[in-house]
């Protein structure tokens, strides 16, 4: 009897033990759910949970929340785990390494471009890098696949293609024009060399594209790849500026330069070569044109005197560099706000808005601008636009009664949205499809 009572006691013992870890175990599950349920909340008031290009979508059959693809993530919090799988949160930040497709066990990850609800459009190219007009060639990002690997991957293929297909004693002035310095255009204008084609690099910003643009700090995730006339780069953890400088060292010592700050405005057919347009005035005539422009578009100019000052900018980078200055910030999307009060600790900042009000912009970028127009950190000035632009000073004018005033001015970041890049190719000519969530990775 004795050993019976003794028995069921270690039974219920066990039982109760067993009982108490599931507990806990769901208790914690239930209590990361709502972290993410409330990381998504956020996601969708900053406008942040719908993607906007690649991103991963989970099938939940497959799915048995081992976190691998968190884990495996080096943005934050793309992916979450929700009631025991994994979900996306701040899906327009995923920039489609796809290490969250190779993590997973299960295979449960597969990568996507554009959703039900948001298409993204994508120019038709052949296996060539071909467009539908000969010629014209895409590498890169505007083609739809991100990342620096395969940008410089692409970018040698297309040139190498197009030189199959080029016939010599052409009448052009160049066999090949690269329009974008990017990771895709950088790697065609080593690879043009290599193979001596007589081309240009024209790009309407600096070299480098988007790497450009990221912030000092950011840890830059890469394979190995080929860099033409280089060979192989094995970096994987880097910075940008590990990058440019190894890309400045790469065409230096092949004596390339980049046209910088000279923007491609129209590309023509005329029988036998292409015409291209600088927004700076300047003409050409190339046999073949590799776009490399990437998908980040051309920021608007506002086409007044001055504009080609130093201190006008389009983008705000290193912000924190930035100290004790009479700053003009035009625009009133959610980029001027943000940059607005990014520069508002250390500067004297003025926001030049031509509406009434800030319509459209994210809830809680409306919430800051408005708190720093009350406490006097900002000031909003409605209804203005600048007309122009000199060494020290800007001049505003008023929407309605065209009321003219000279501001002291050090810097001025103009945020008058842009031109996509698909509005570009179409002037051009090129077929373009929406893609309501394709997948472009799959198991
Ligand atoms: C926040 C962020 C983080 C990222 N992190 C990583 C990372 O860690 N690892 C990674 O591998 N990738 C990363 N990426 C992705 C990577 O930056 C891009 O996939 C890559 O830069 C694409 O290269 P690209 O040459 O196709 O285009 P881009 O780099 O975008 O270059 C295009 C160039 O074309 C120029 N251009 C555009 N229009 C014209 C015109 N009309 N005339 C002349 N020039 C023009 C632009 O100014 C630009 O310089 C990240 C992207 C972002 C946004
Ligand atoms: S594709 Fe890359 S950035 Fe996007 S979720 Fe996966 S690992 Fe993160």
């Amino acid at each position: 009897m004795e050993l019976l009572i003794e028995k069921i006691l270690v039974y219920a013992l066990a039982a109760i033990f067993c009982v108490a870890v599931v507990m806990v175990y769901l208790r914690k599950q239930r209590r990361n759910s709502k972290i993410v349920e409330e990381k998504i909340r956020q996601a969708k008031l900053d406008g942040l949970y719908e993607p906007v290009s690649l991103h991963p979508v989970v099938d939940p059959n497959s799915c048995i929340q081992t976190g691998a693809c968190i884990a495996a993530c080096p943005e934050k919090d793309i992916l979450g785990i929700r009631n025991g799988k994994a979900t996306t949160i701040n899906a327009s930040r995923c920039i489609g390494h796809g290490a969250c497709f190779h993590a997973c066990p299960t295979e449960a990850i597969s990568l996507f471009i554009g959703t039900e609800k948001r298409g993204v459009e994508l120019p038709h190219v052949n296996q060539n890098f071909e467009t539908n007009v000969p010629g014209i060639y895409i590498a890169g990002e505007l083609g739809g696949m991100g990342l620096i690997k395969n940008a410089v991957e692409q970018g040698k293929q297309a040139v190498e293609n197009l030189i199959k297909s080029t016939k010599k004693g052409h009448k052009a002035e160049f066999d090949l024009i690269v329009v974008g310095a990017g990771p895709a255009g950088i790697s065609a204008t080593l690879t043009a060399k290599k193979h001596n084609l007589k081309s240009l690099t024209l790009e309407q910003d600096t070299l480098g594209g988007t790497v450009f643009t990221f912030p000092r700090s950011k840890i830059v995730m890469t394979s190995a790849m080929d860099l033409p006339l280089f060979g192989k780069v094995k970096l994987y953890e880097t910075s940008k500026t590990e990058l440019l400088e190894l890309w400045n060292q790469v065409l230096k010592k092949n004596e390339l330069s980049i046209n910088e700050n000279t923007k491609v405005d129209s590309i023509i057919a005329e029988p036998g070569h292409f015409k291209i347009n600088t927004l700076s005035g300047e003409h050409y005539t190339t046999k073949n044109v590799l776009l490399t422009i990437g998908r980040r578009g051309s920021p608007r100019k506002l086409n007044i005197a001055g504009e080609t000052l130093e201190k006008v900018a389009y983008r705000l980078l290193e912000p924190e560099d930035i100290k004790n200055k009479e700053i003009m910030v035009v625009g009133g999307g959610d980029s001027a706000i943000e940059s607005a009060l990014l520069l508002a600790d250390h500067n004297n900042v003025i926001l030049s808005y031509r509406s009434g009000s800030f319509k459209r912009i994210k809830p809680k970028n409306s919430e800051k601008i408005n708190d720093a127009i009350k406490k006097g950190i900002i000031e909003v000035r409605y209804n203005t636009n600048v007309i122009s632009i000199e060494k020290e000073t800007i001049t505003l004018t008023t929407v309605k009664d065209d009321k003219q005033s000279k501001l002291k001015n050090d810097l001025l970041f103009i945020f008058a949205g842009g031109e996509l890049p698909t509005q570009f190719l179409q002037k051009i000519g090129l077929h373009i499809t929406k893609k309501f969530g394709e997948a472009i990775l799959k198991h």
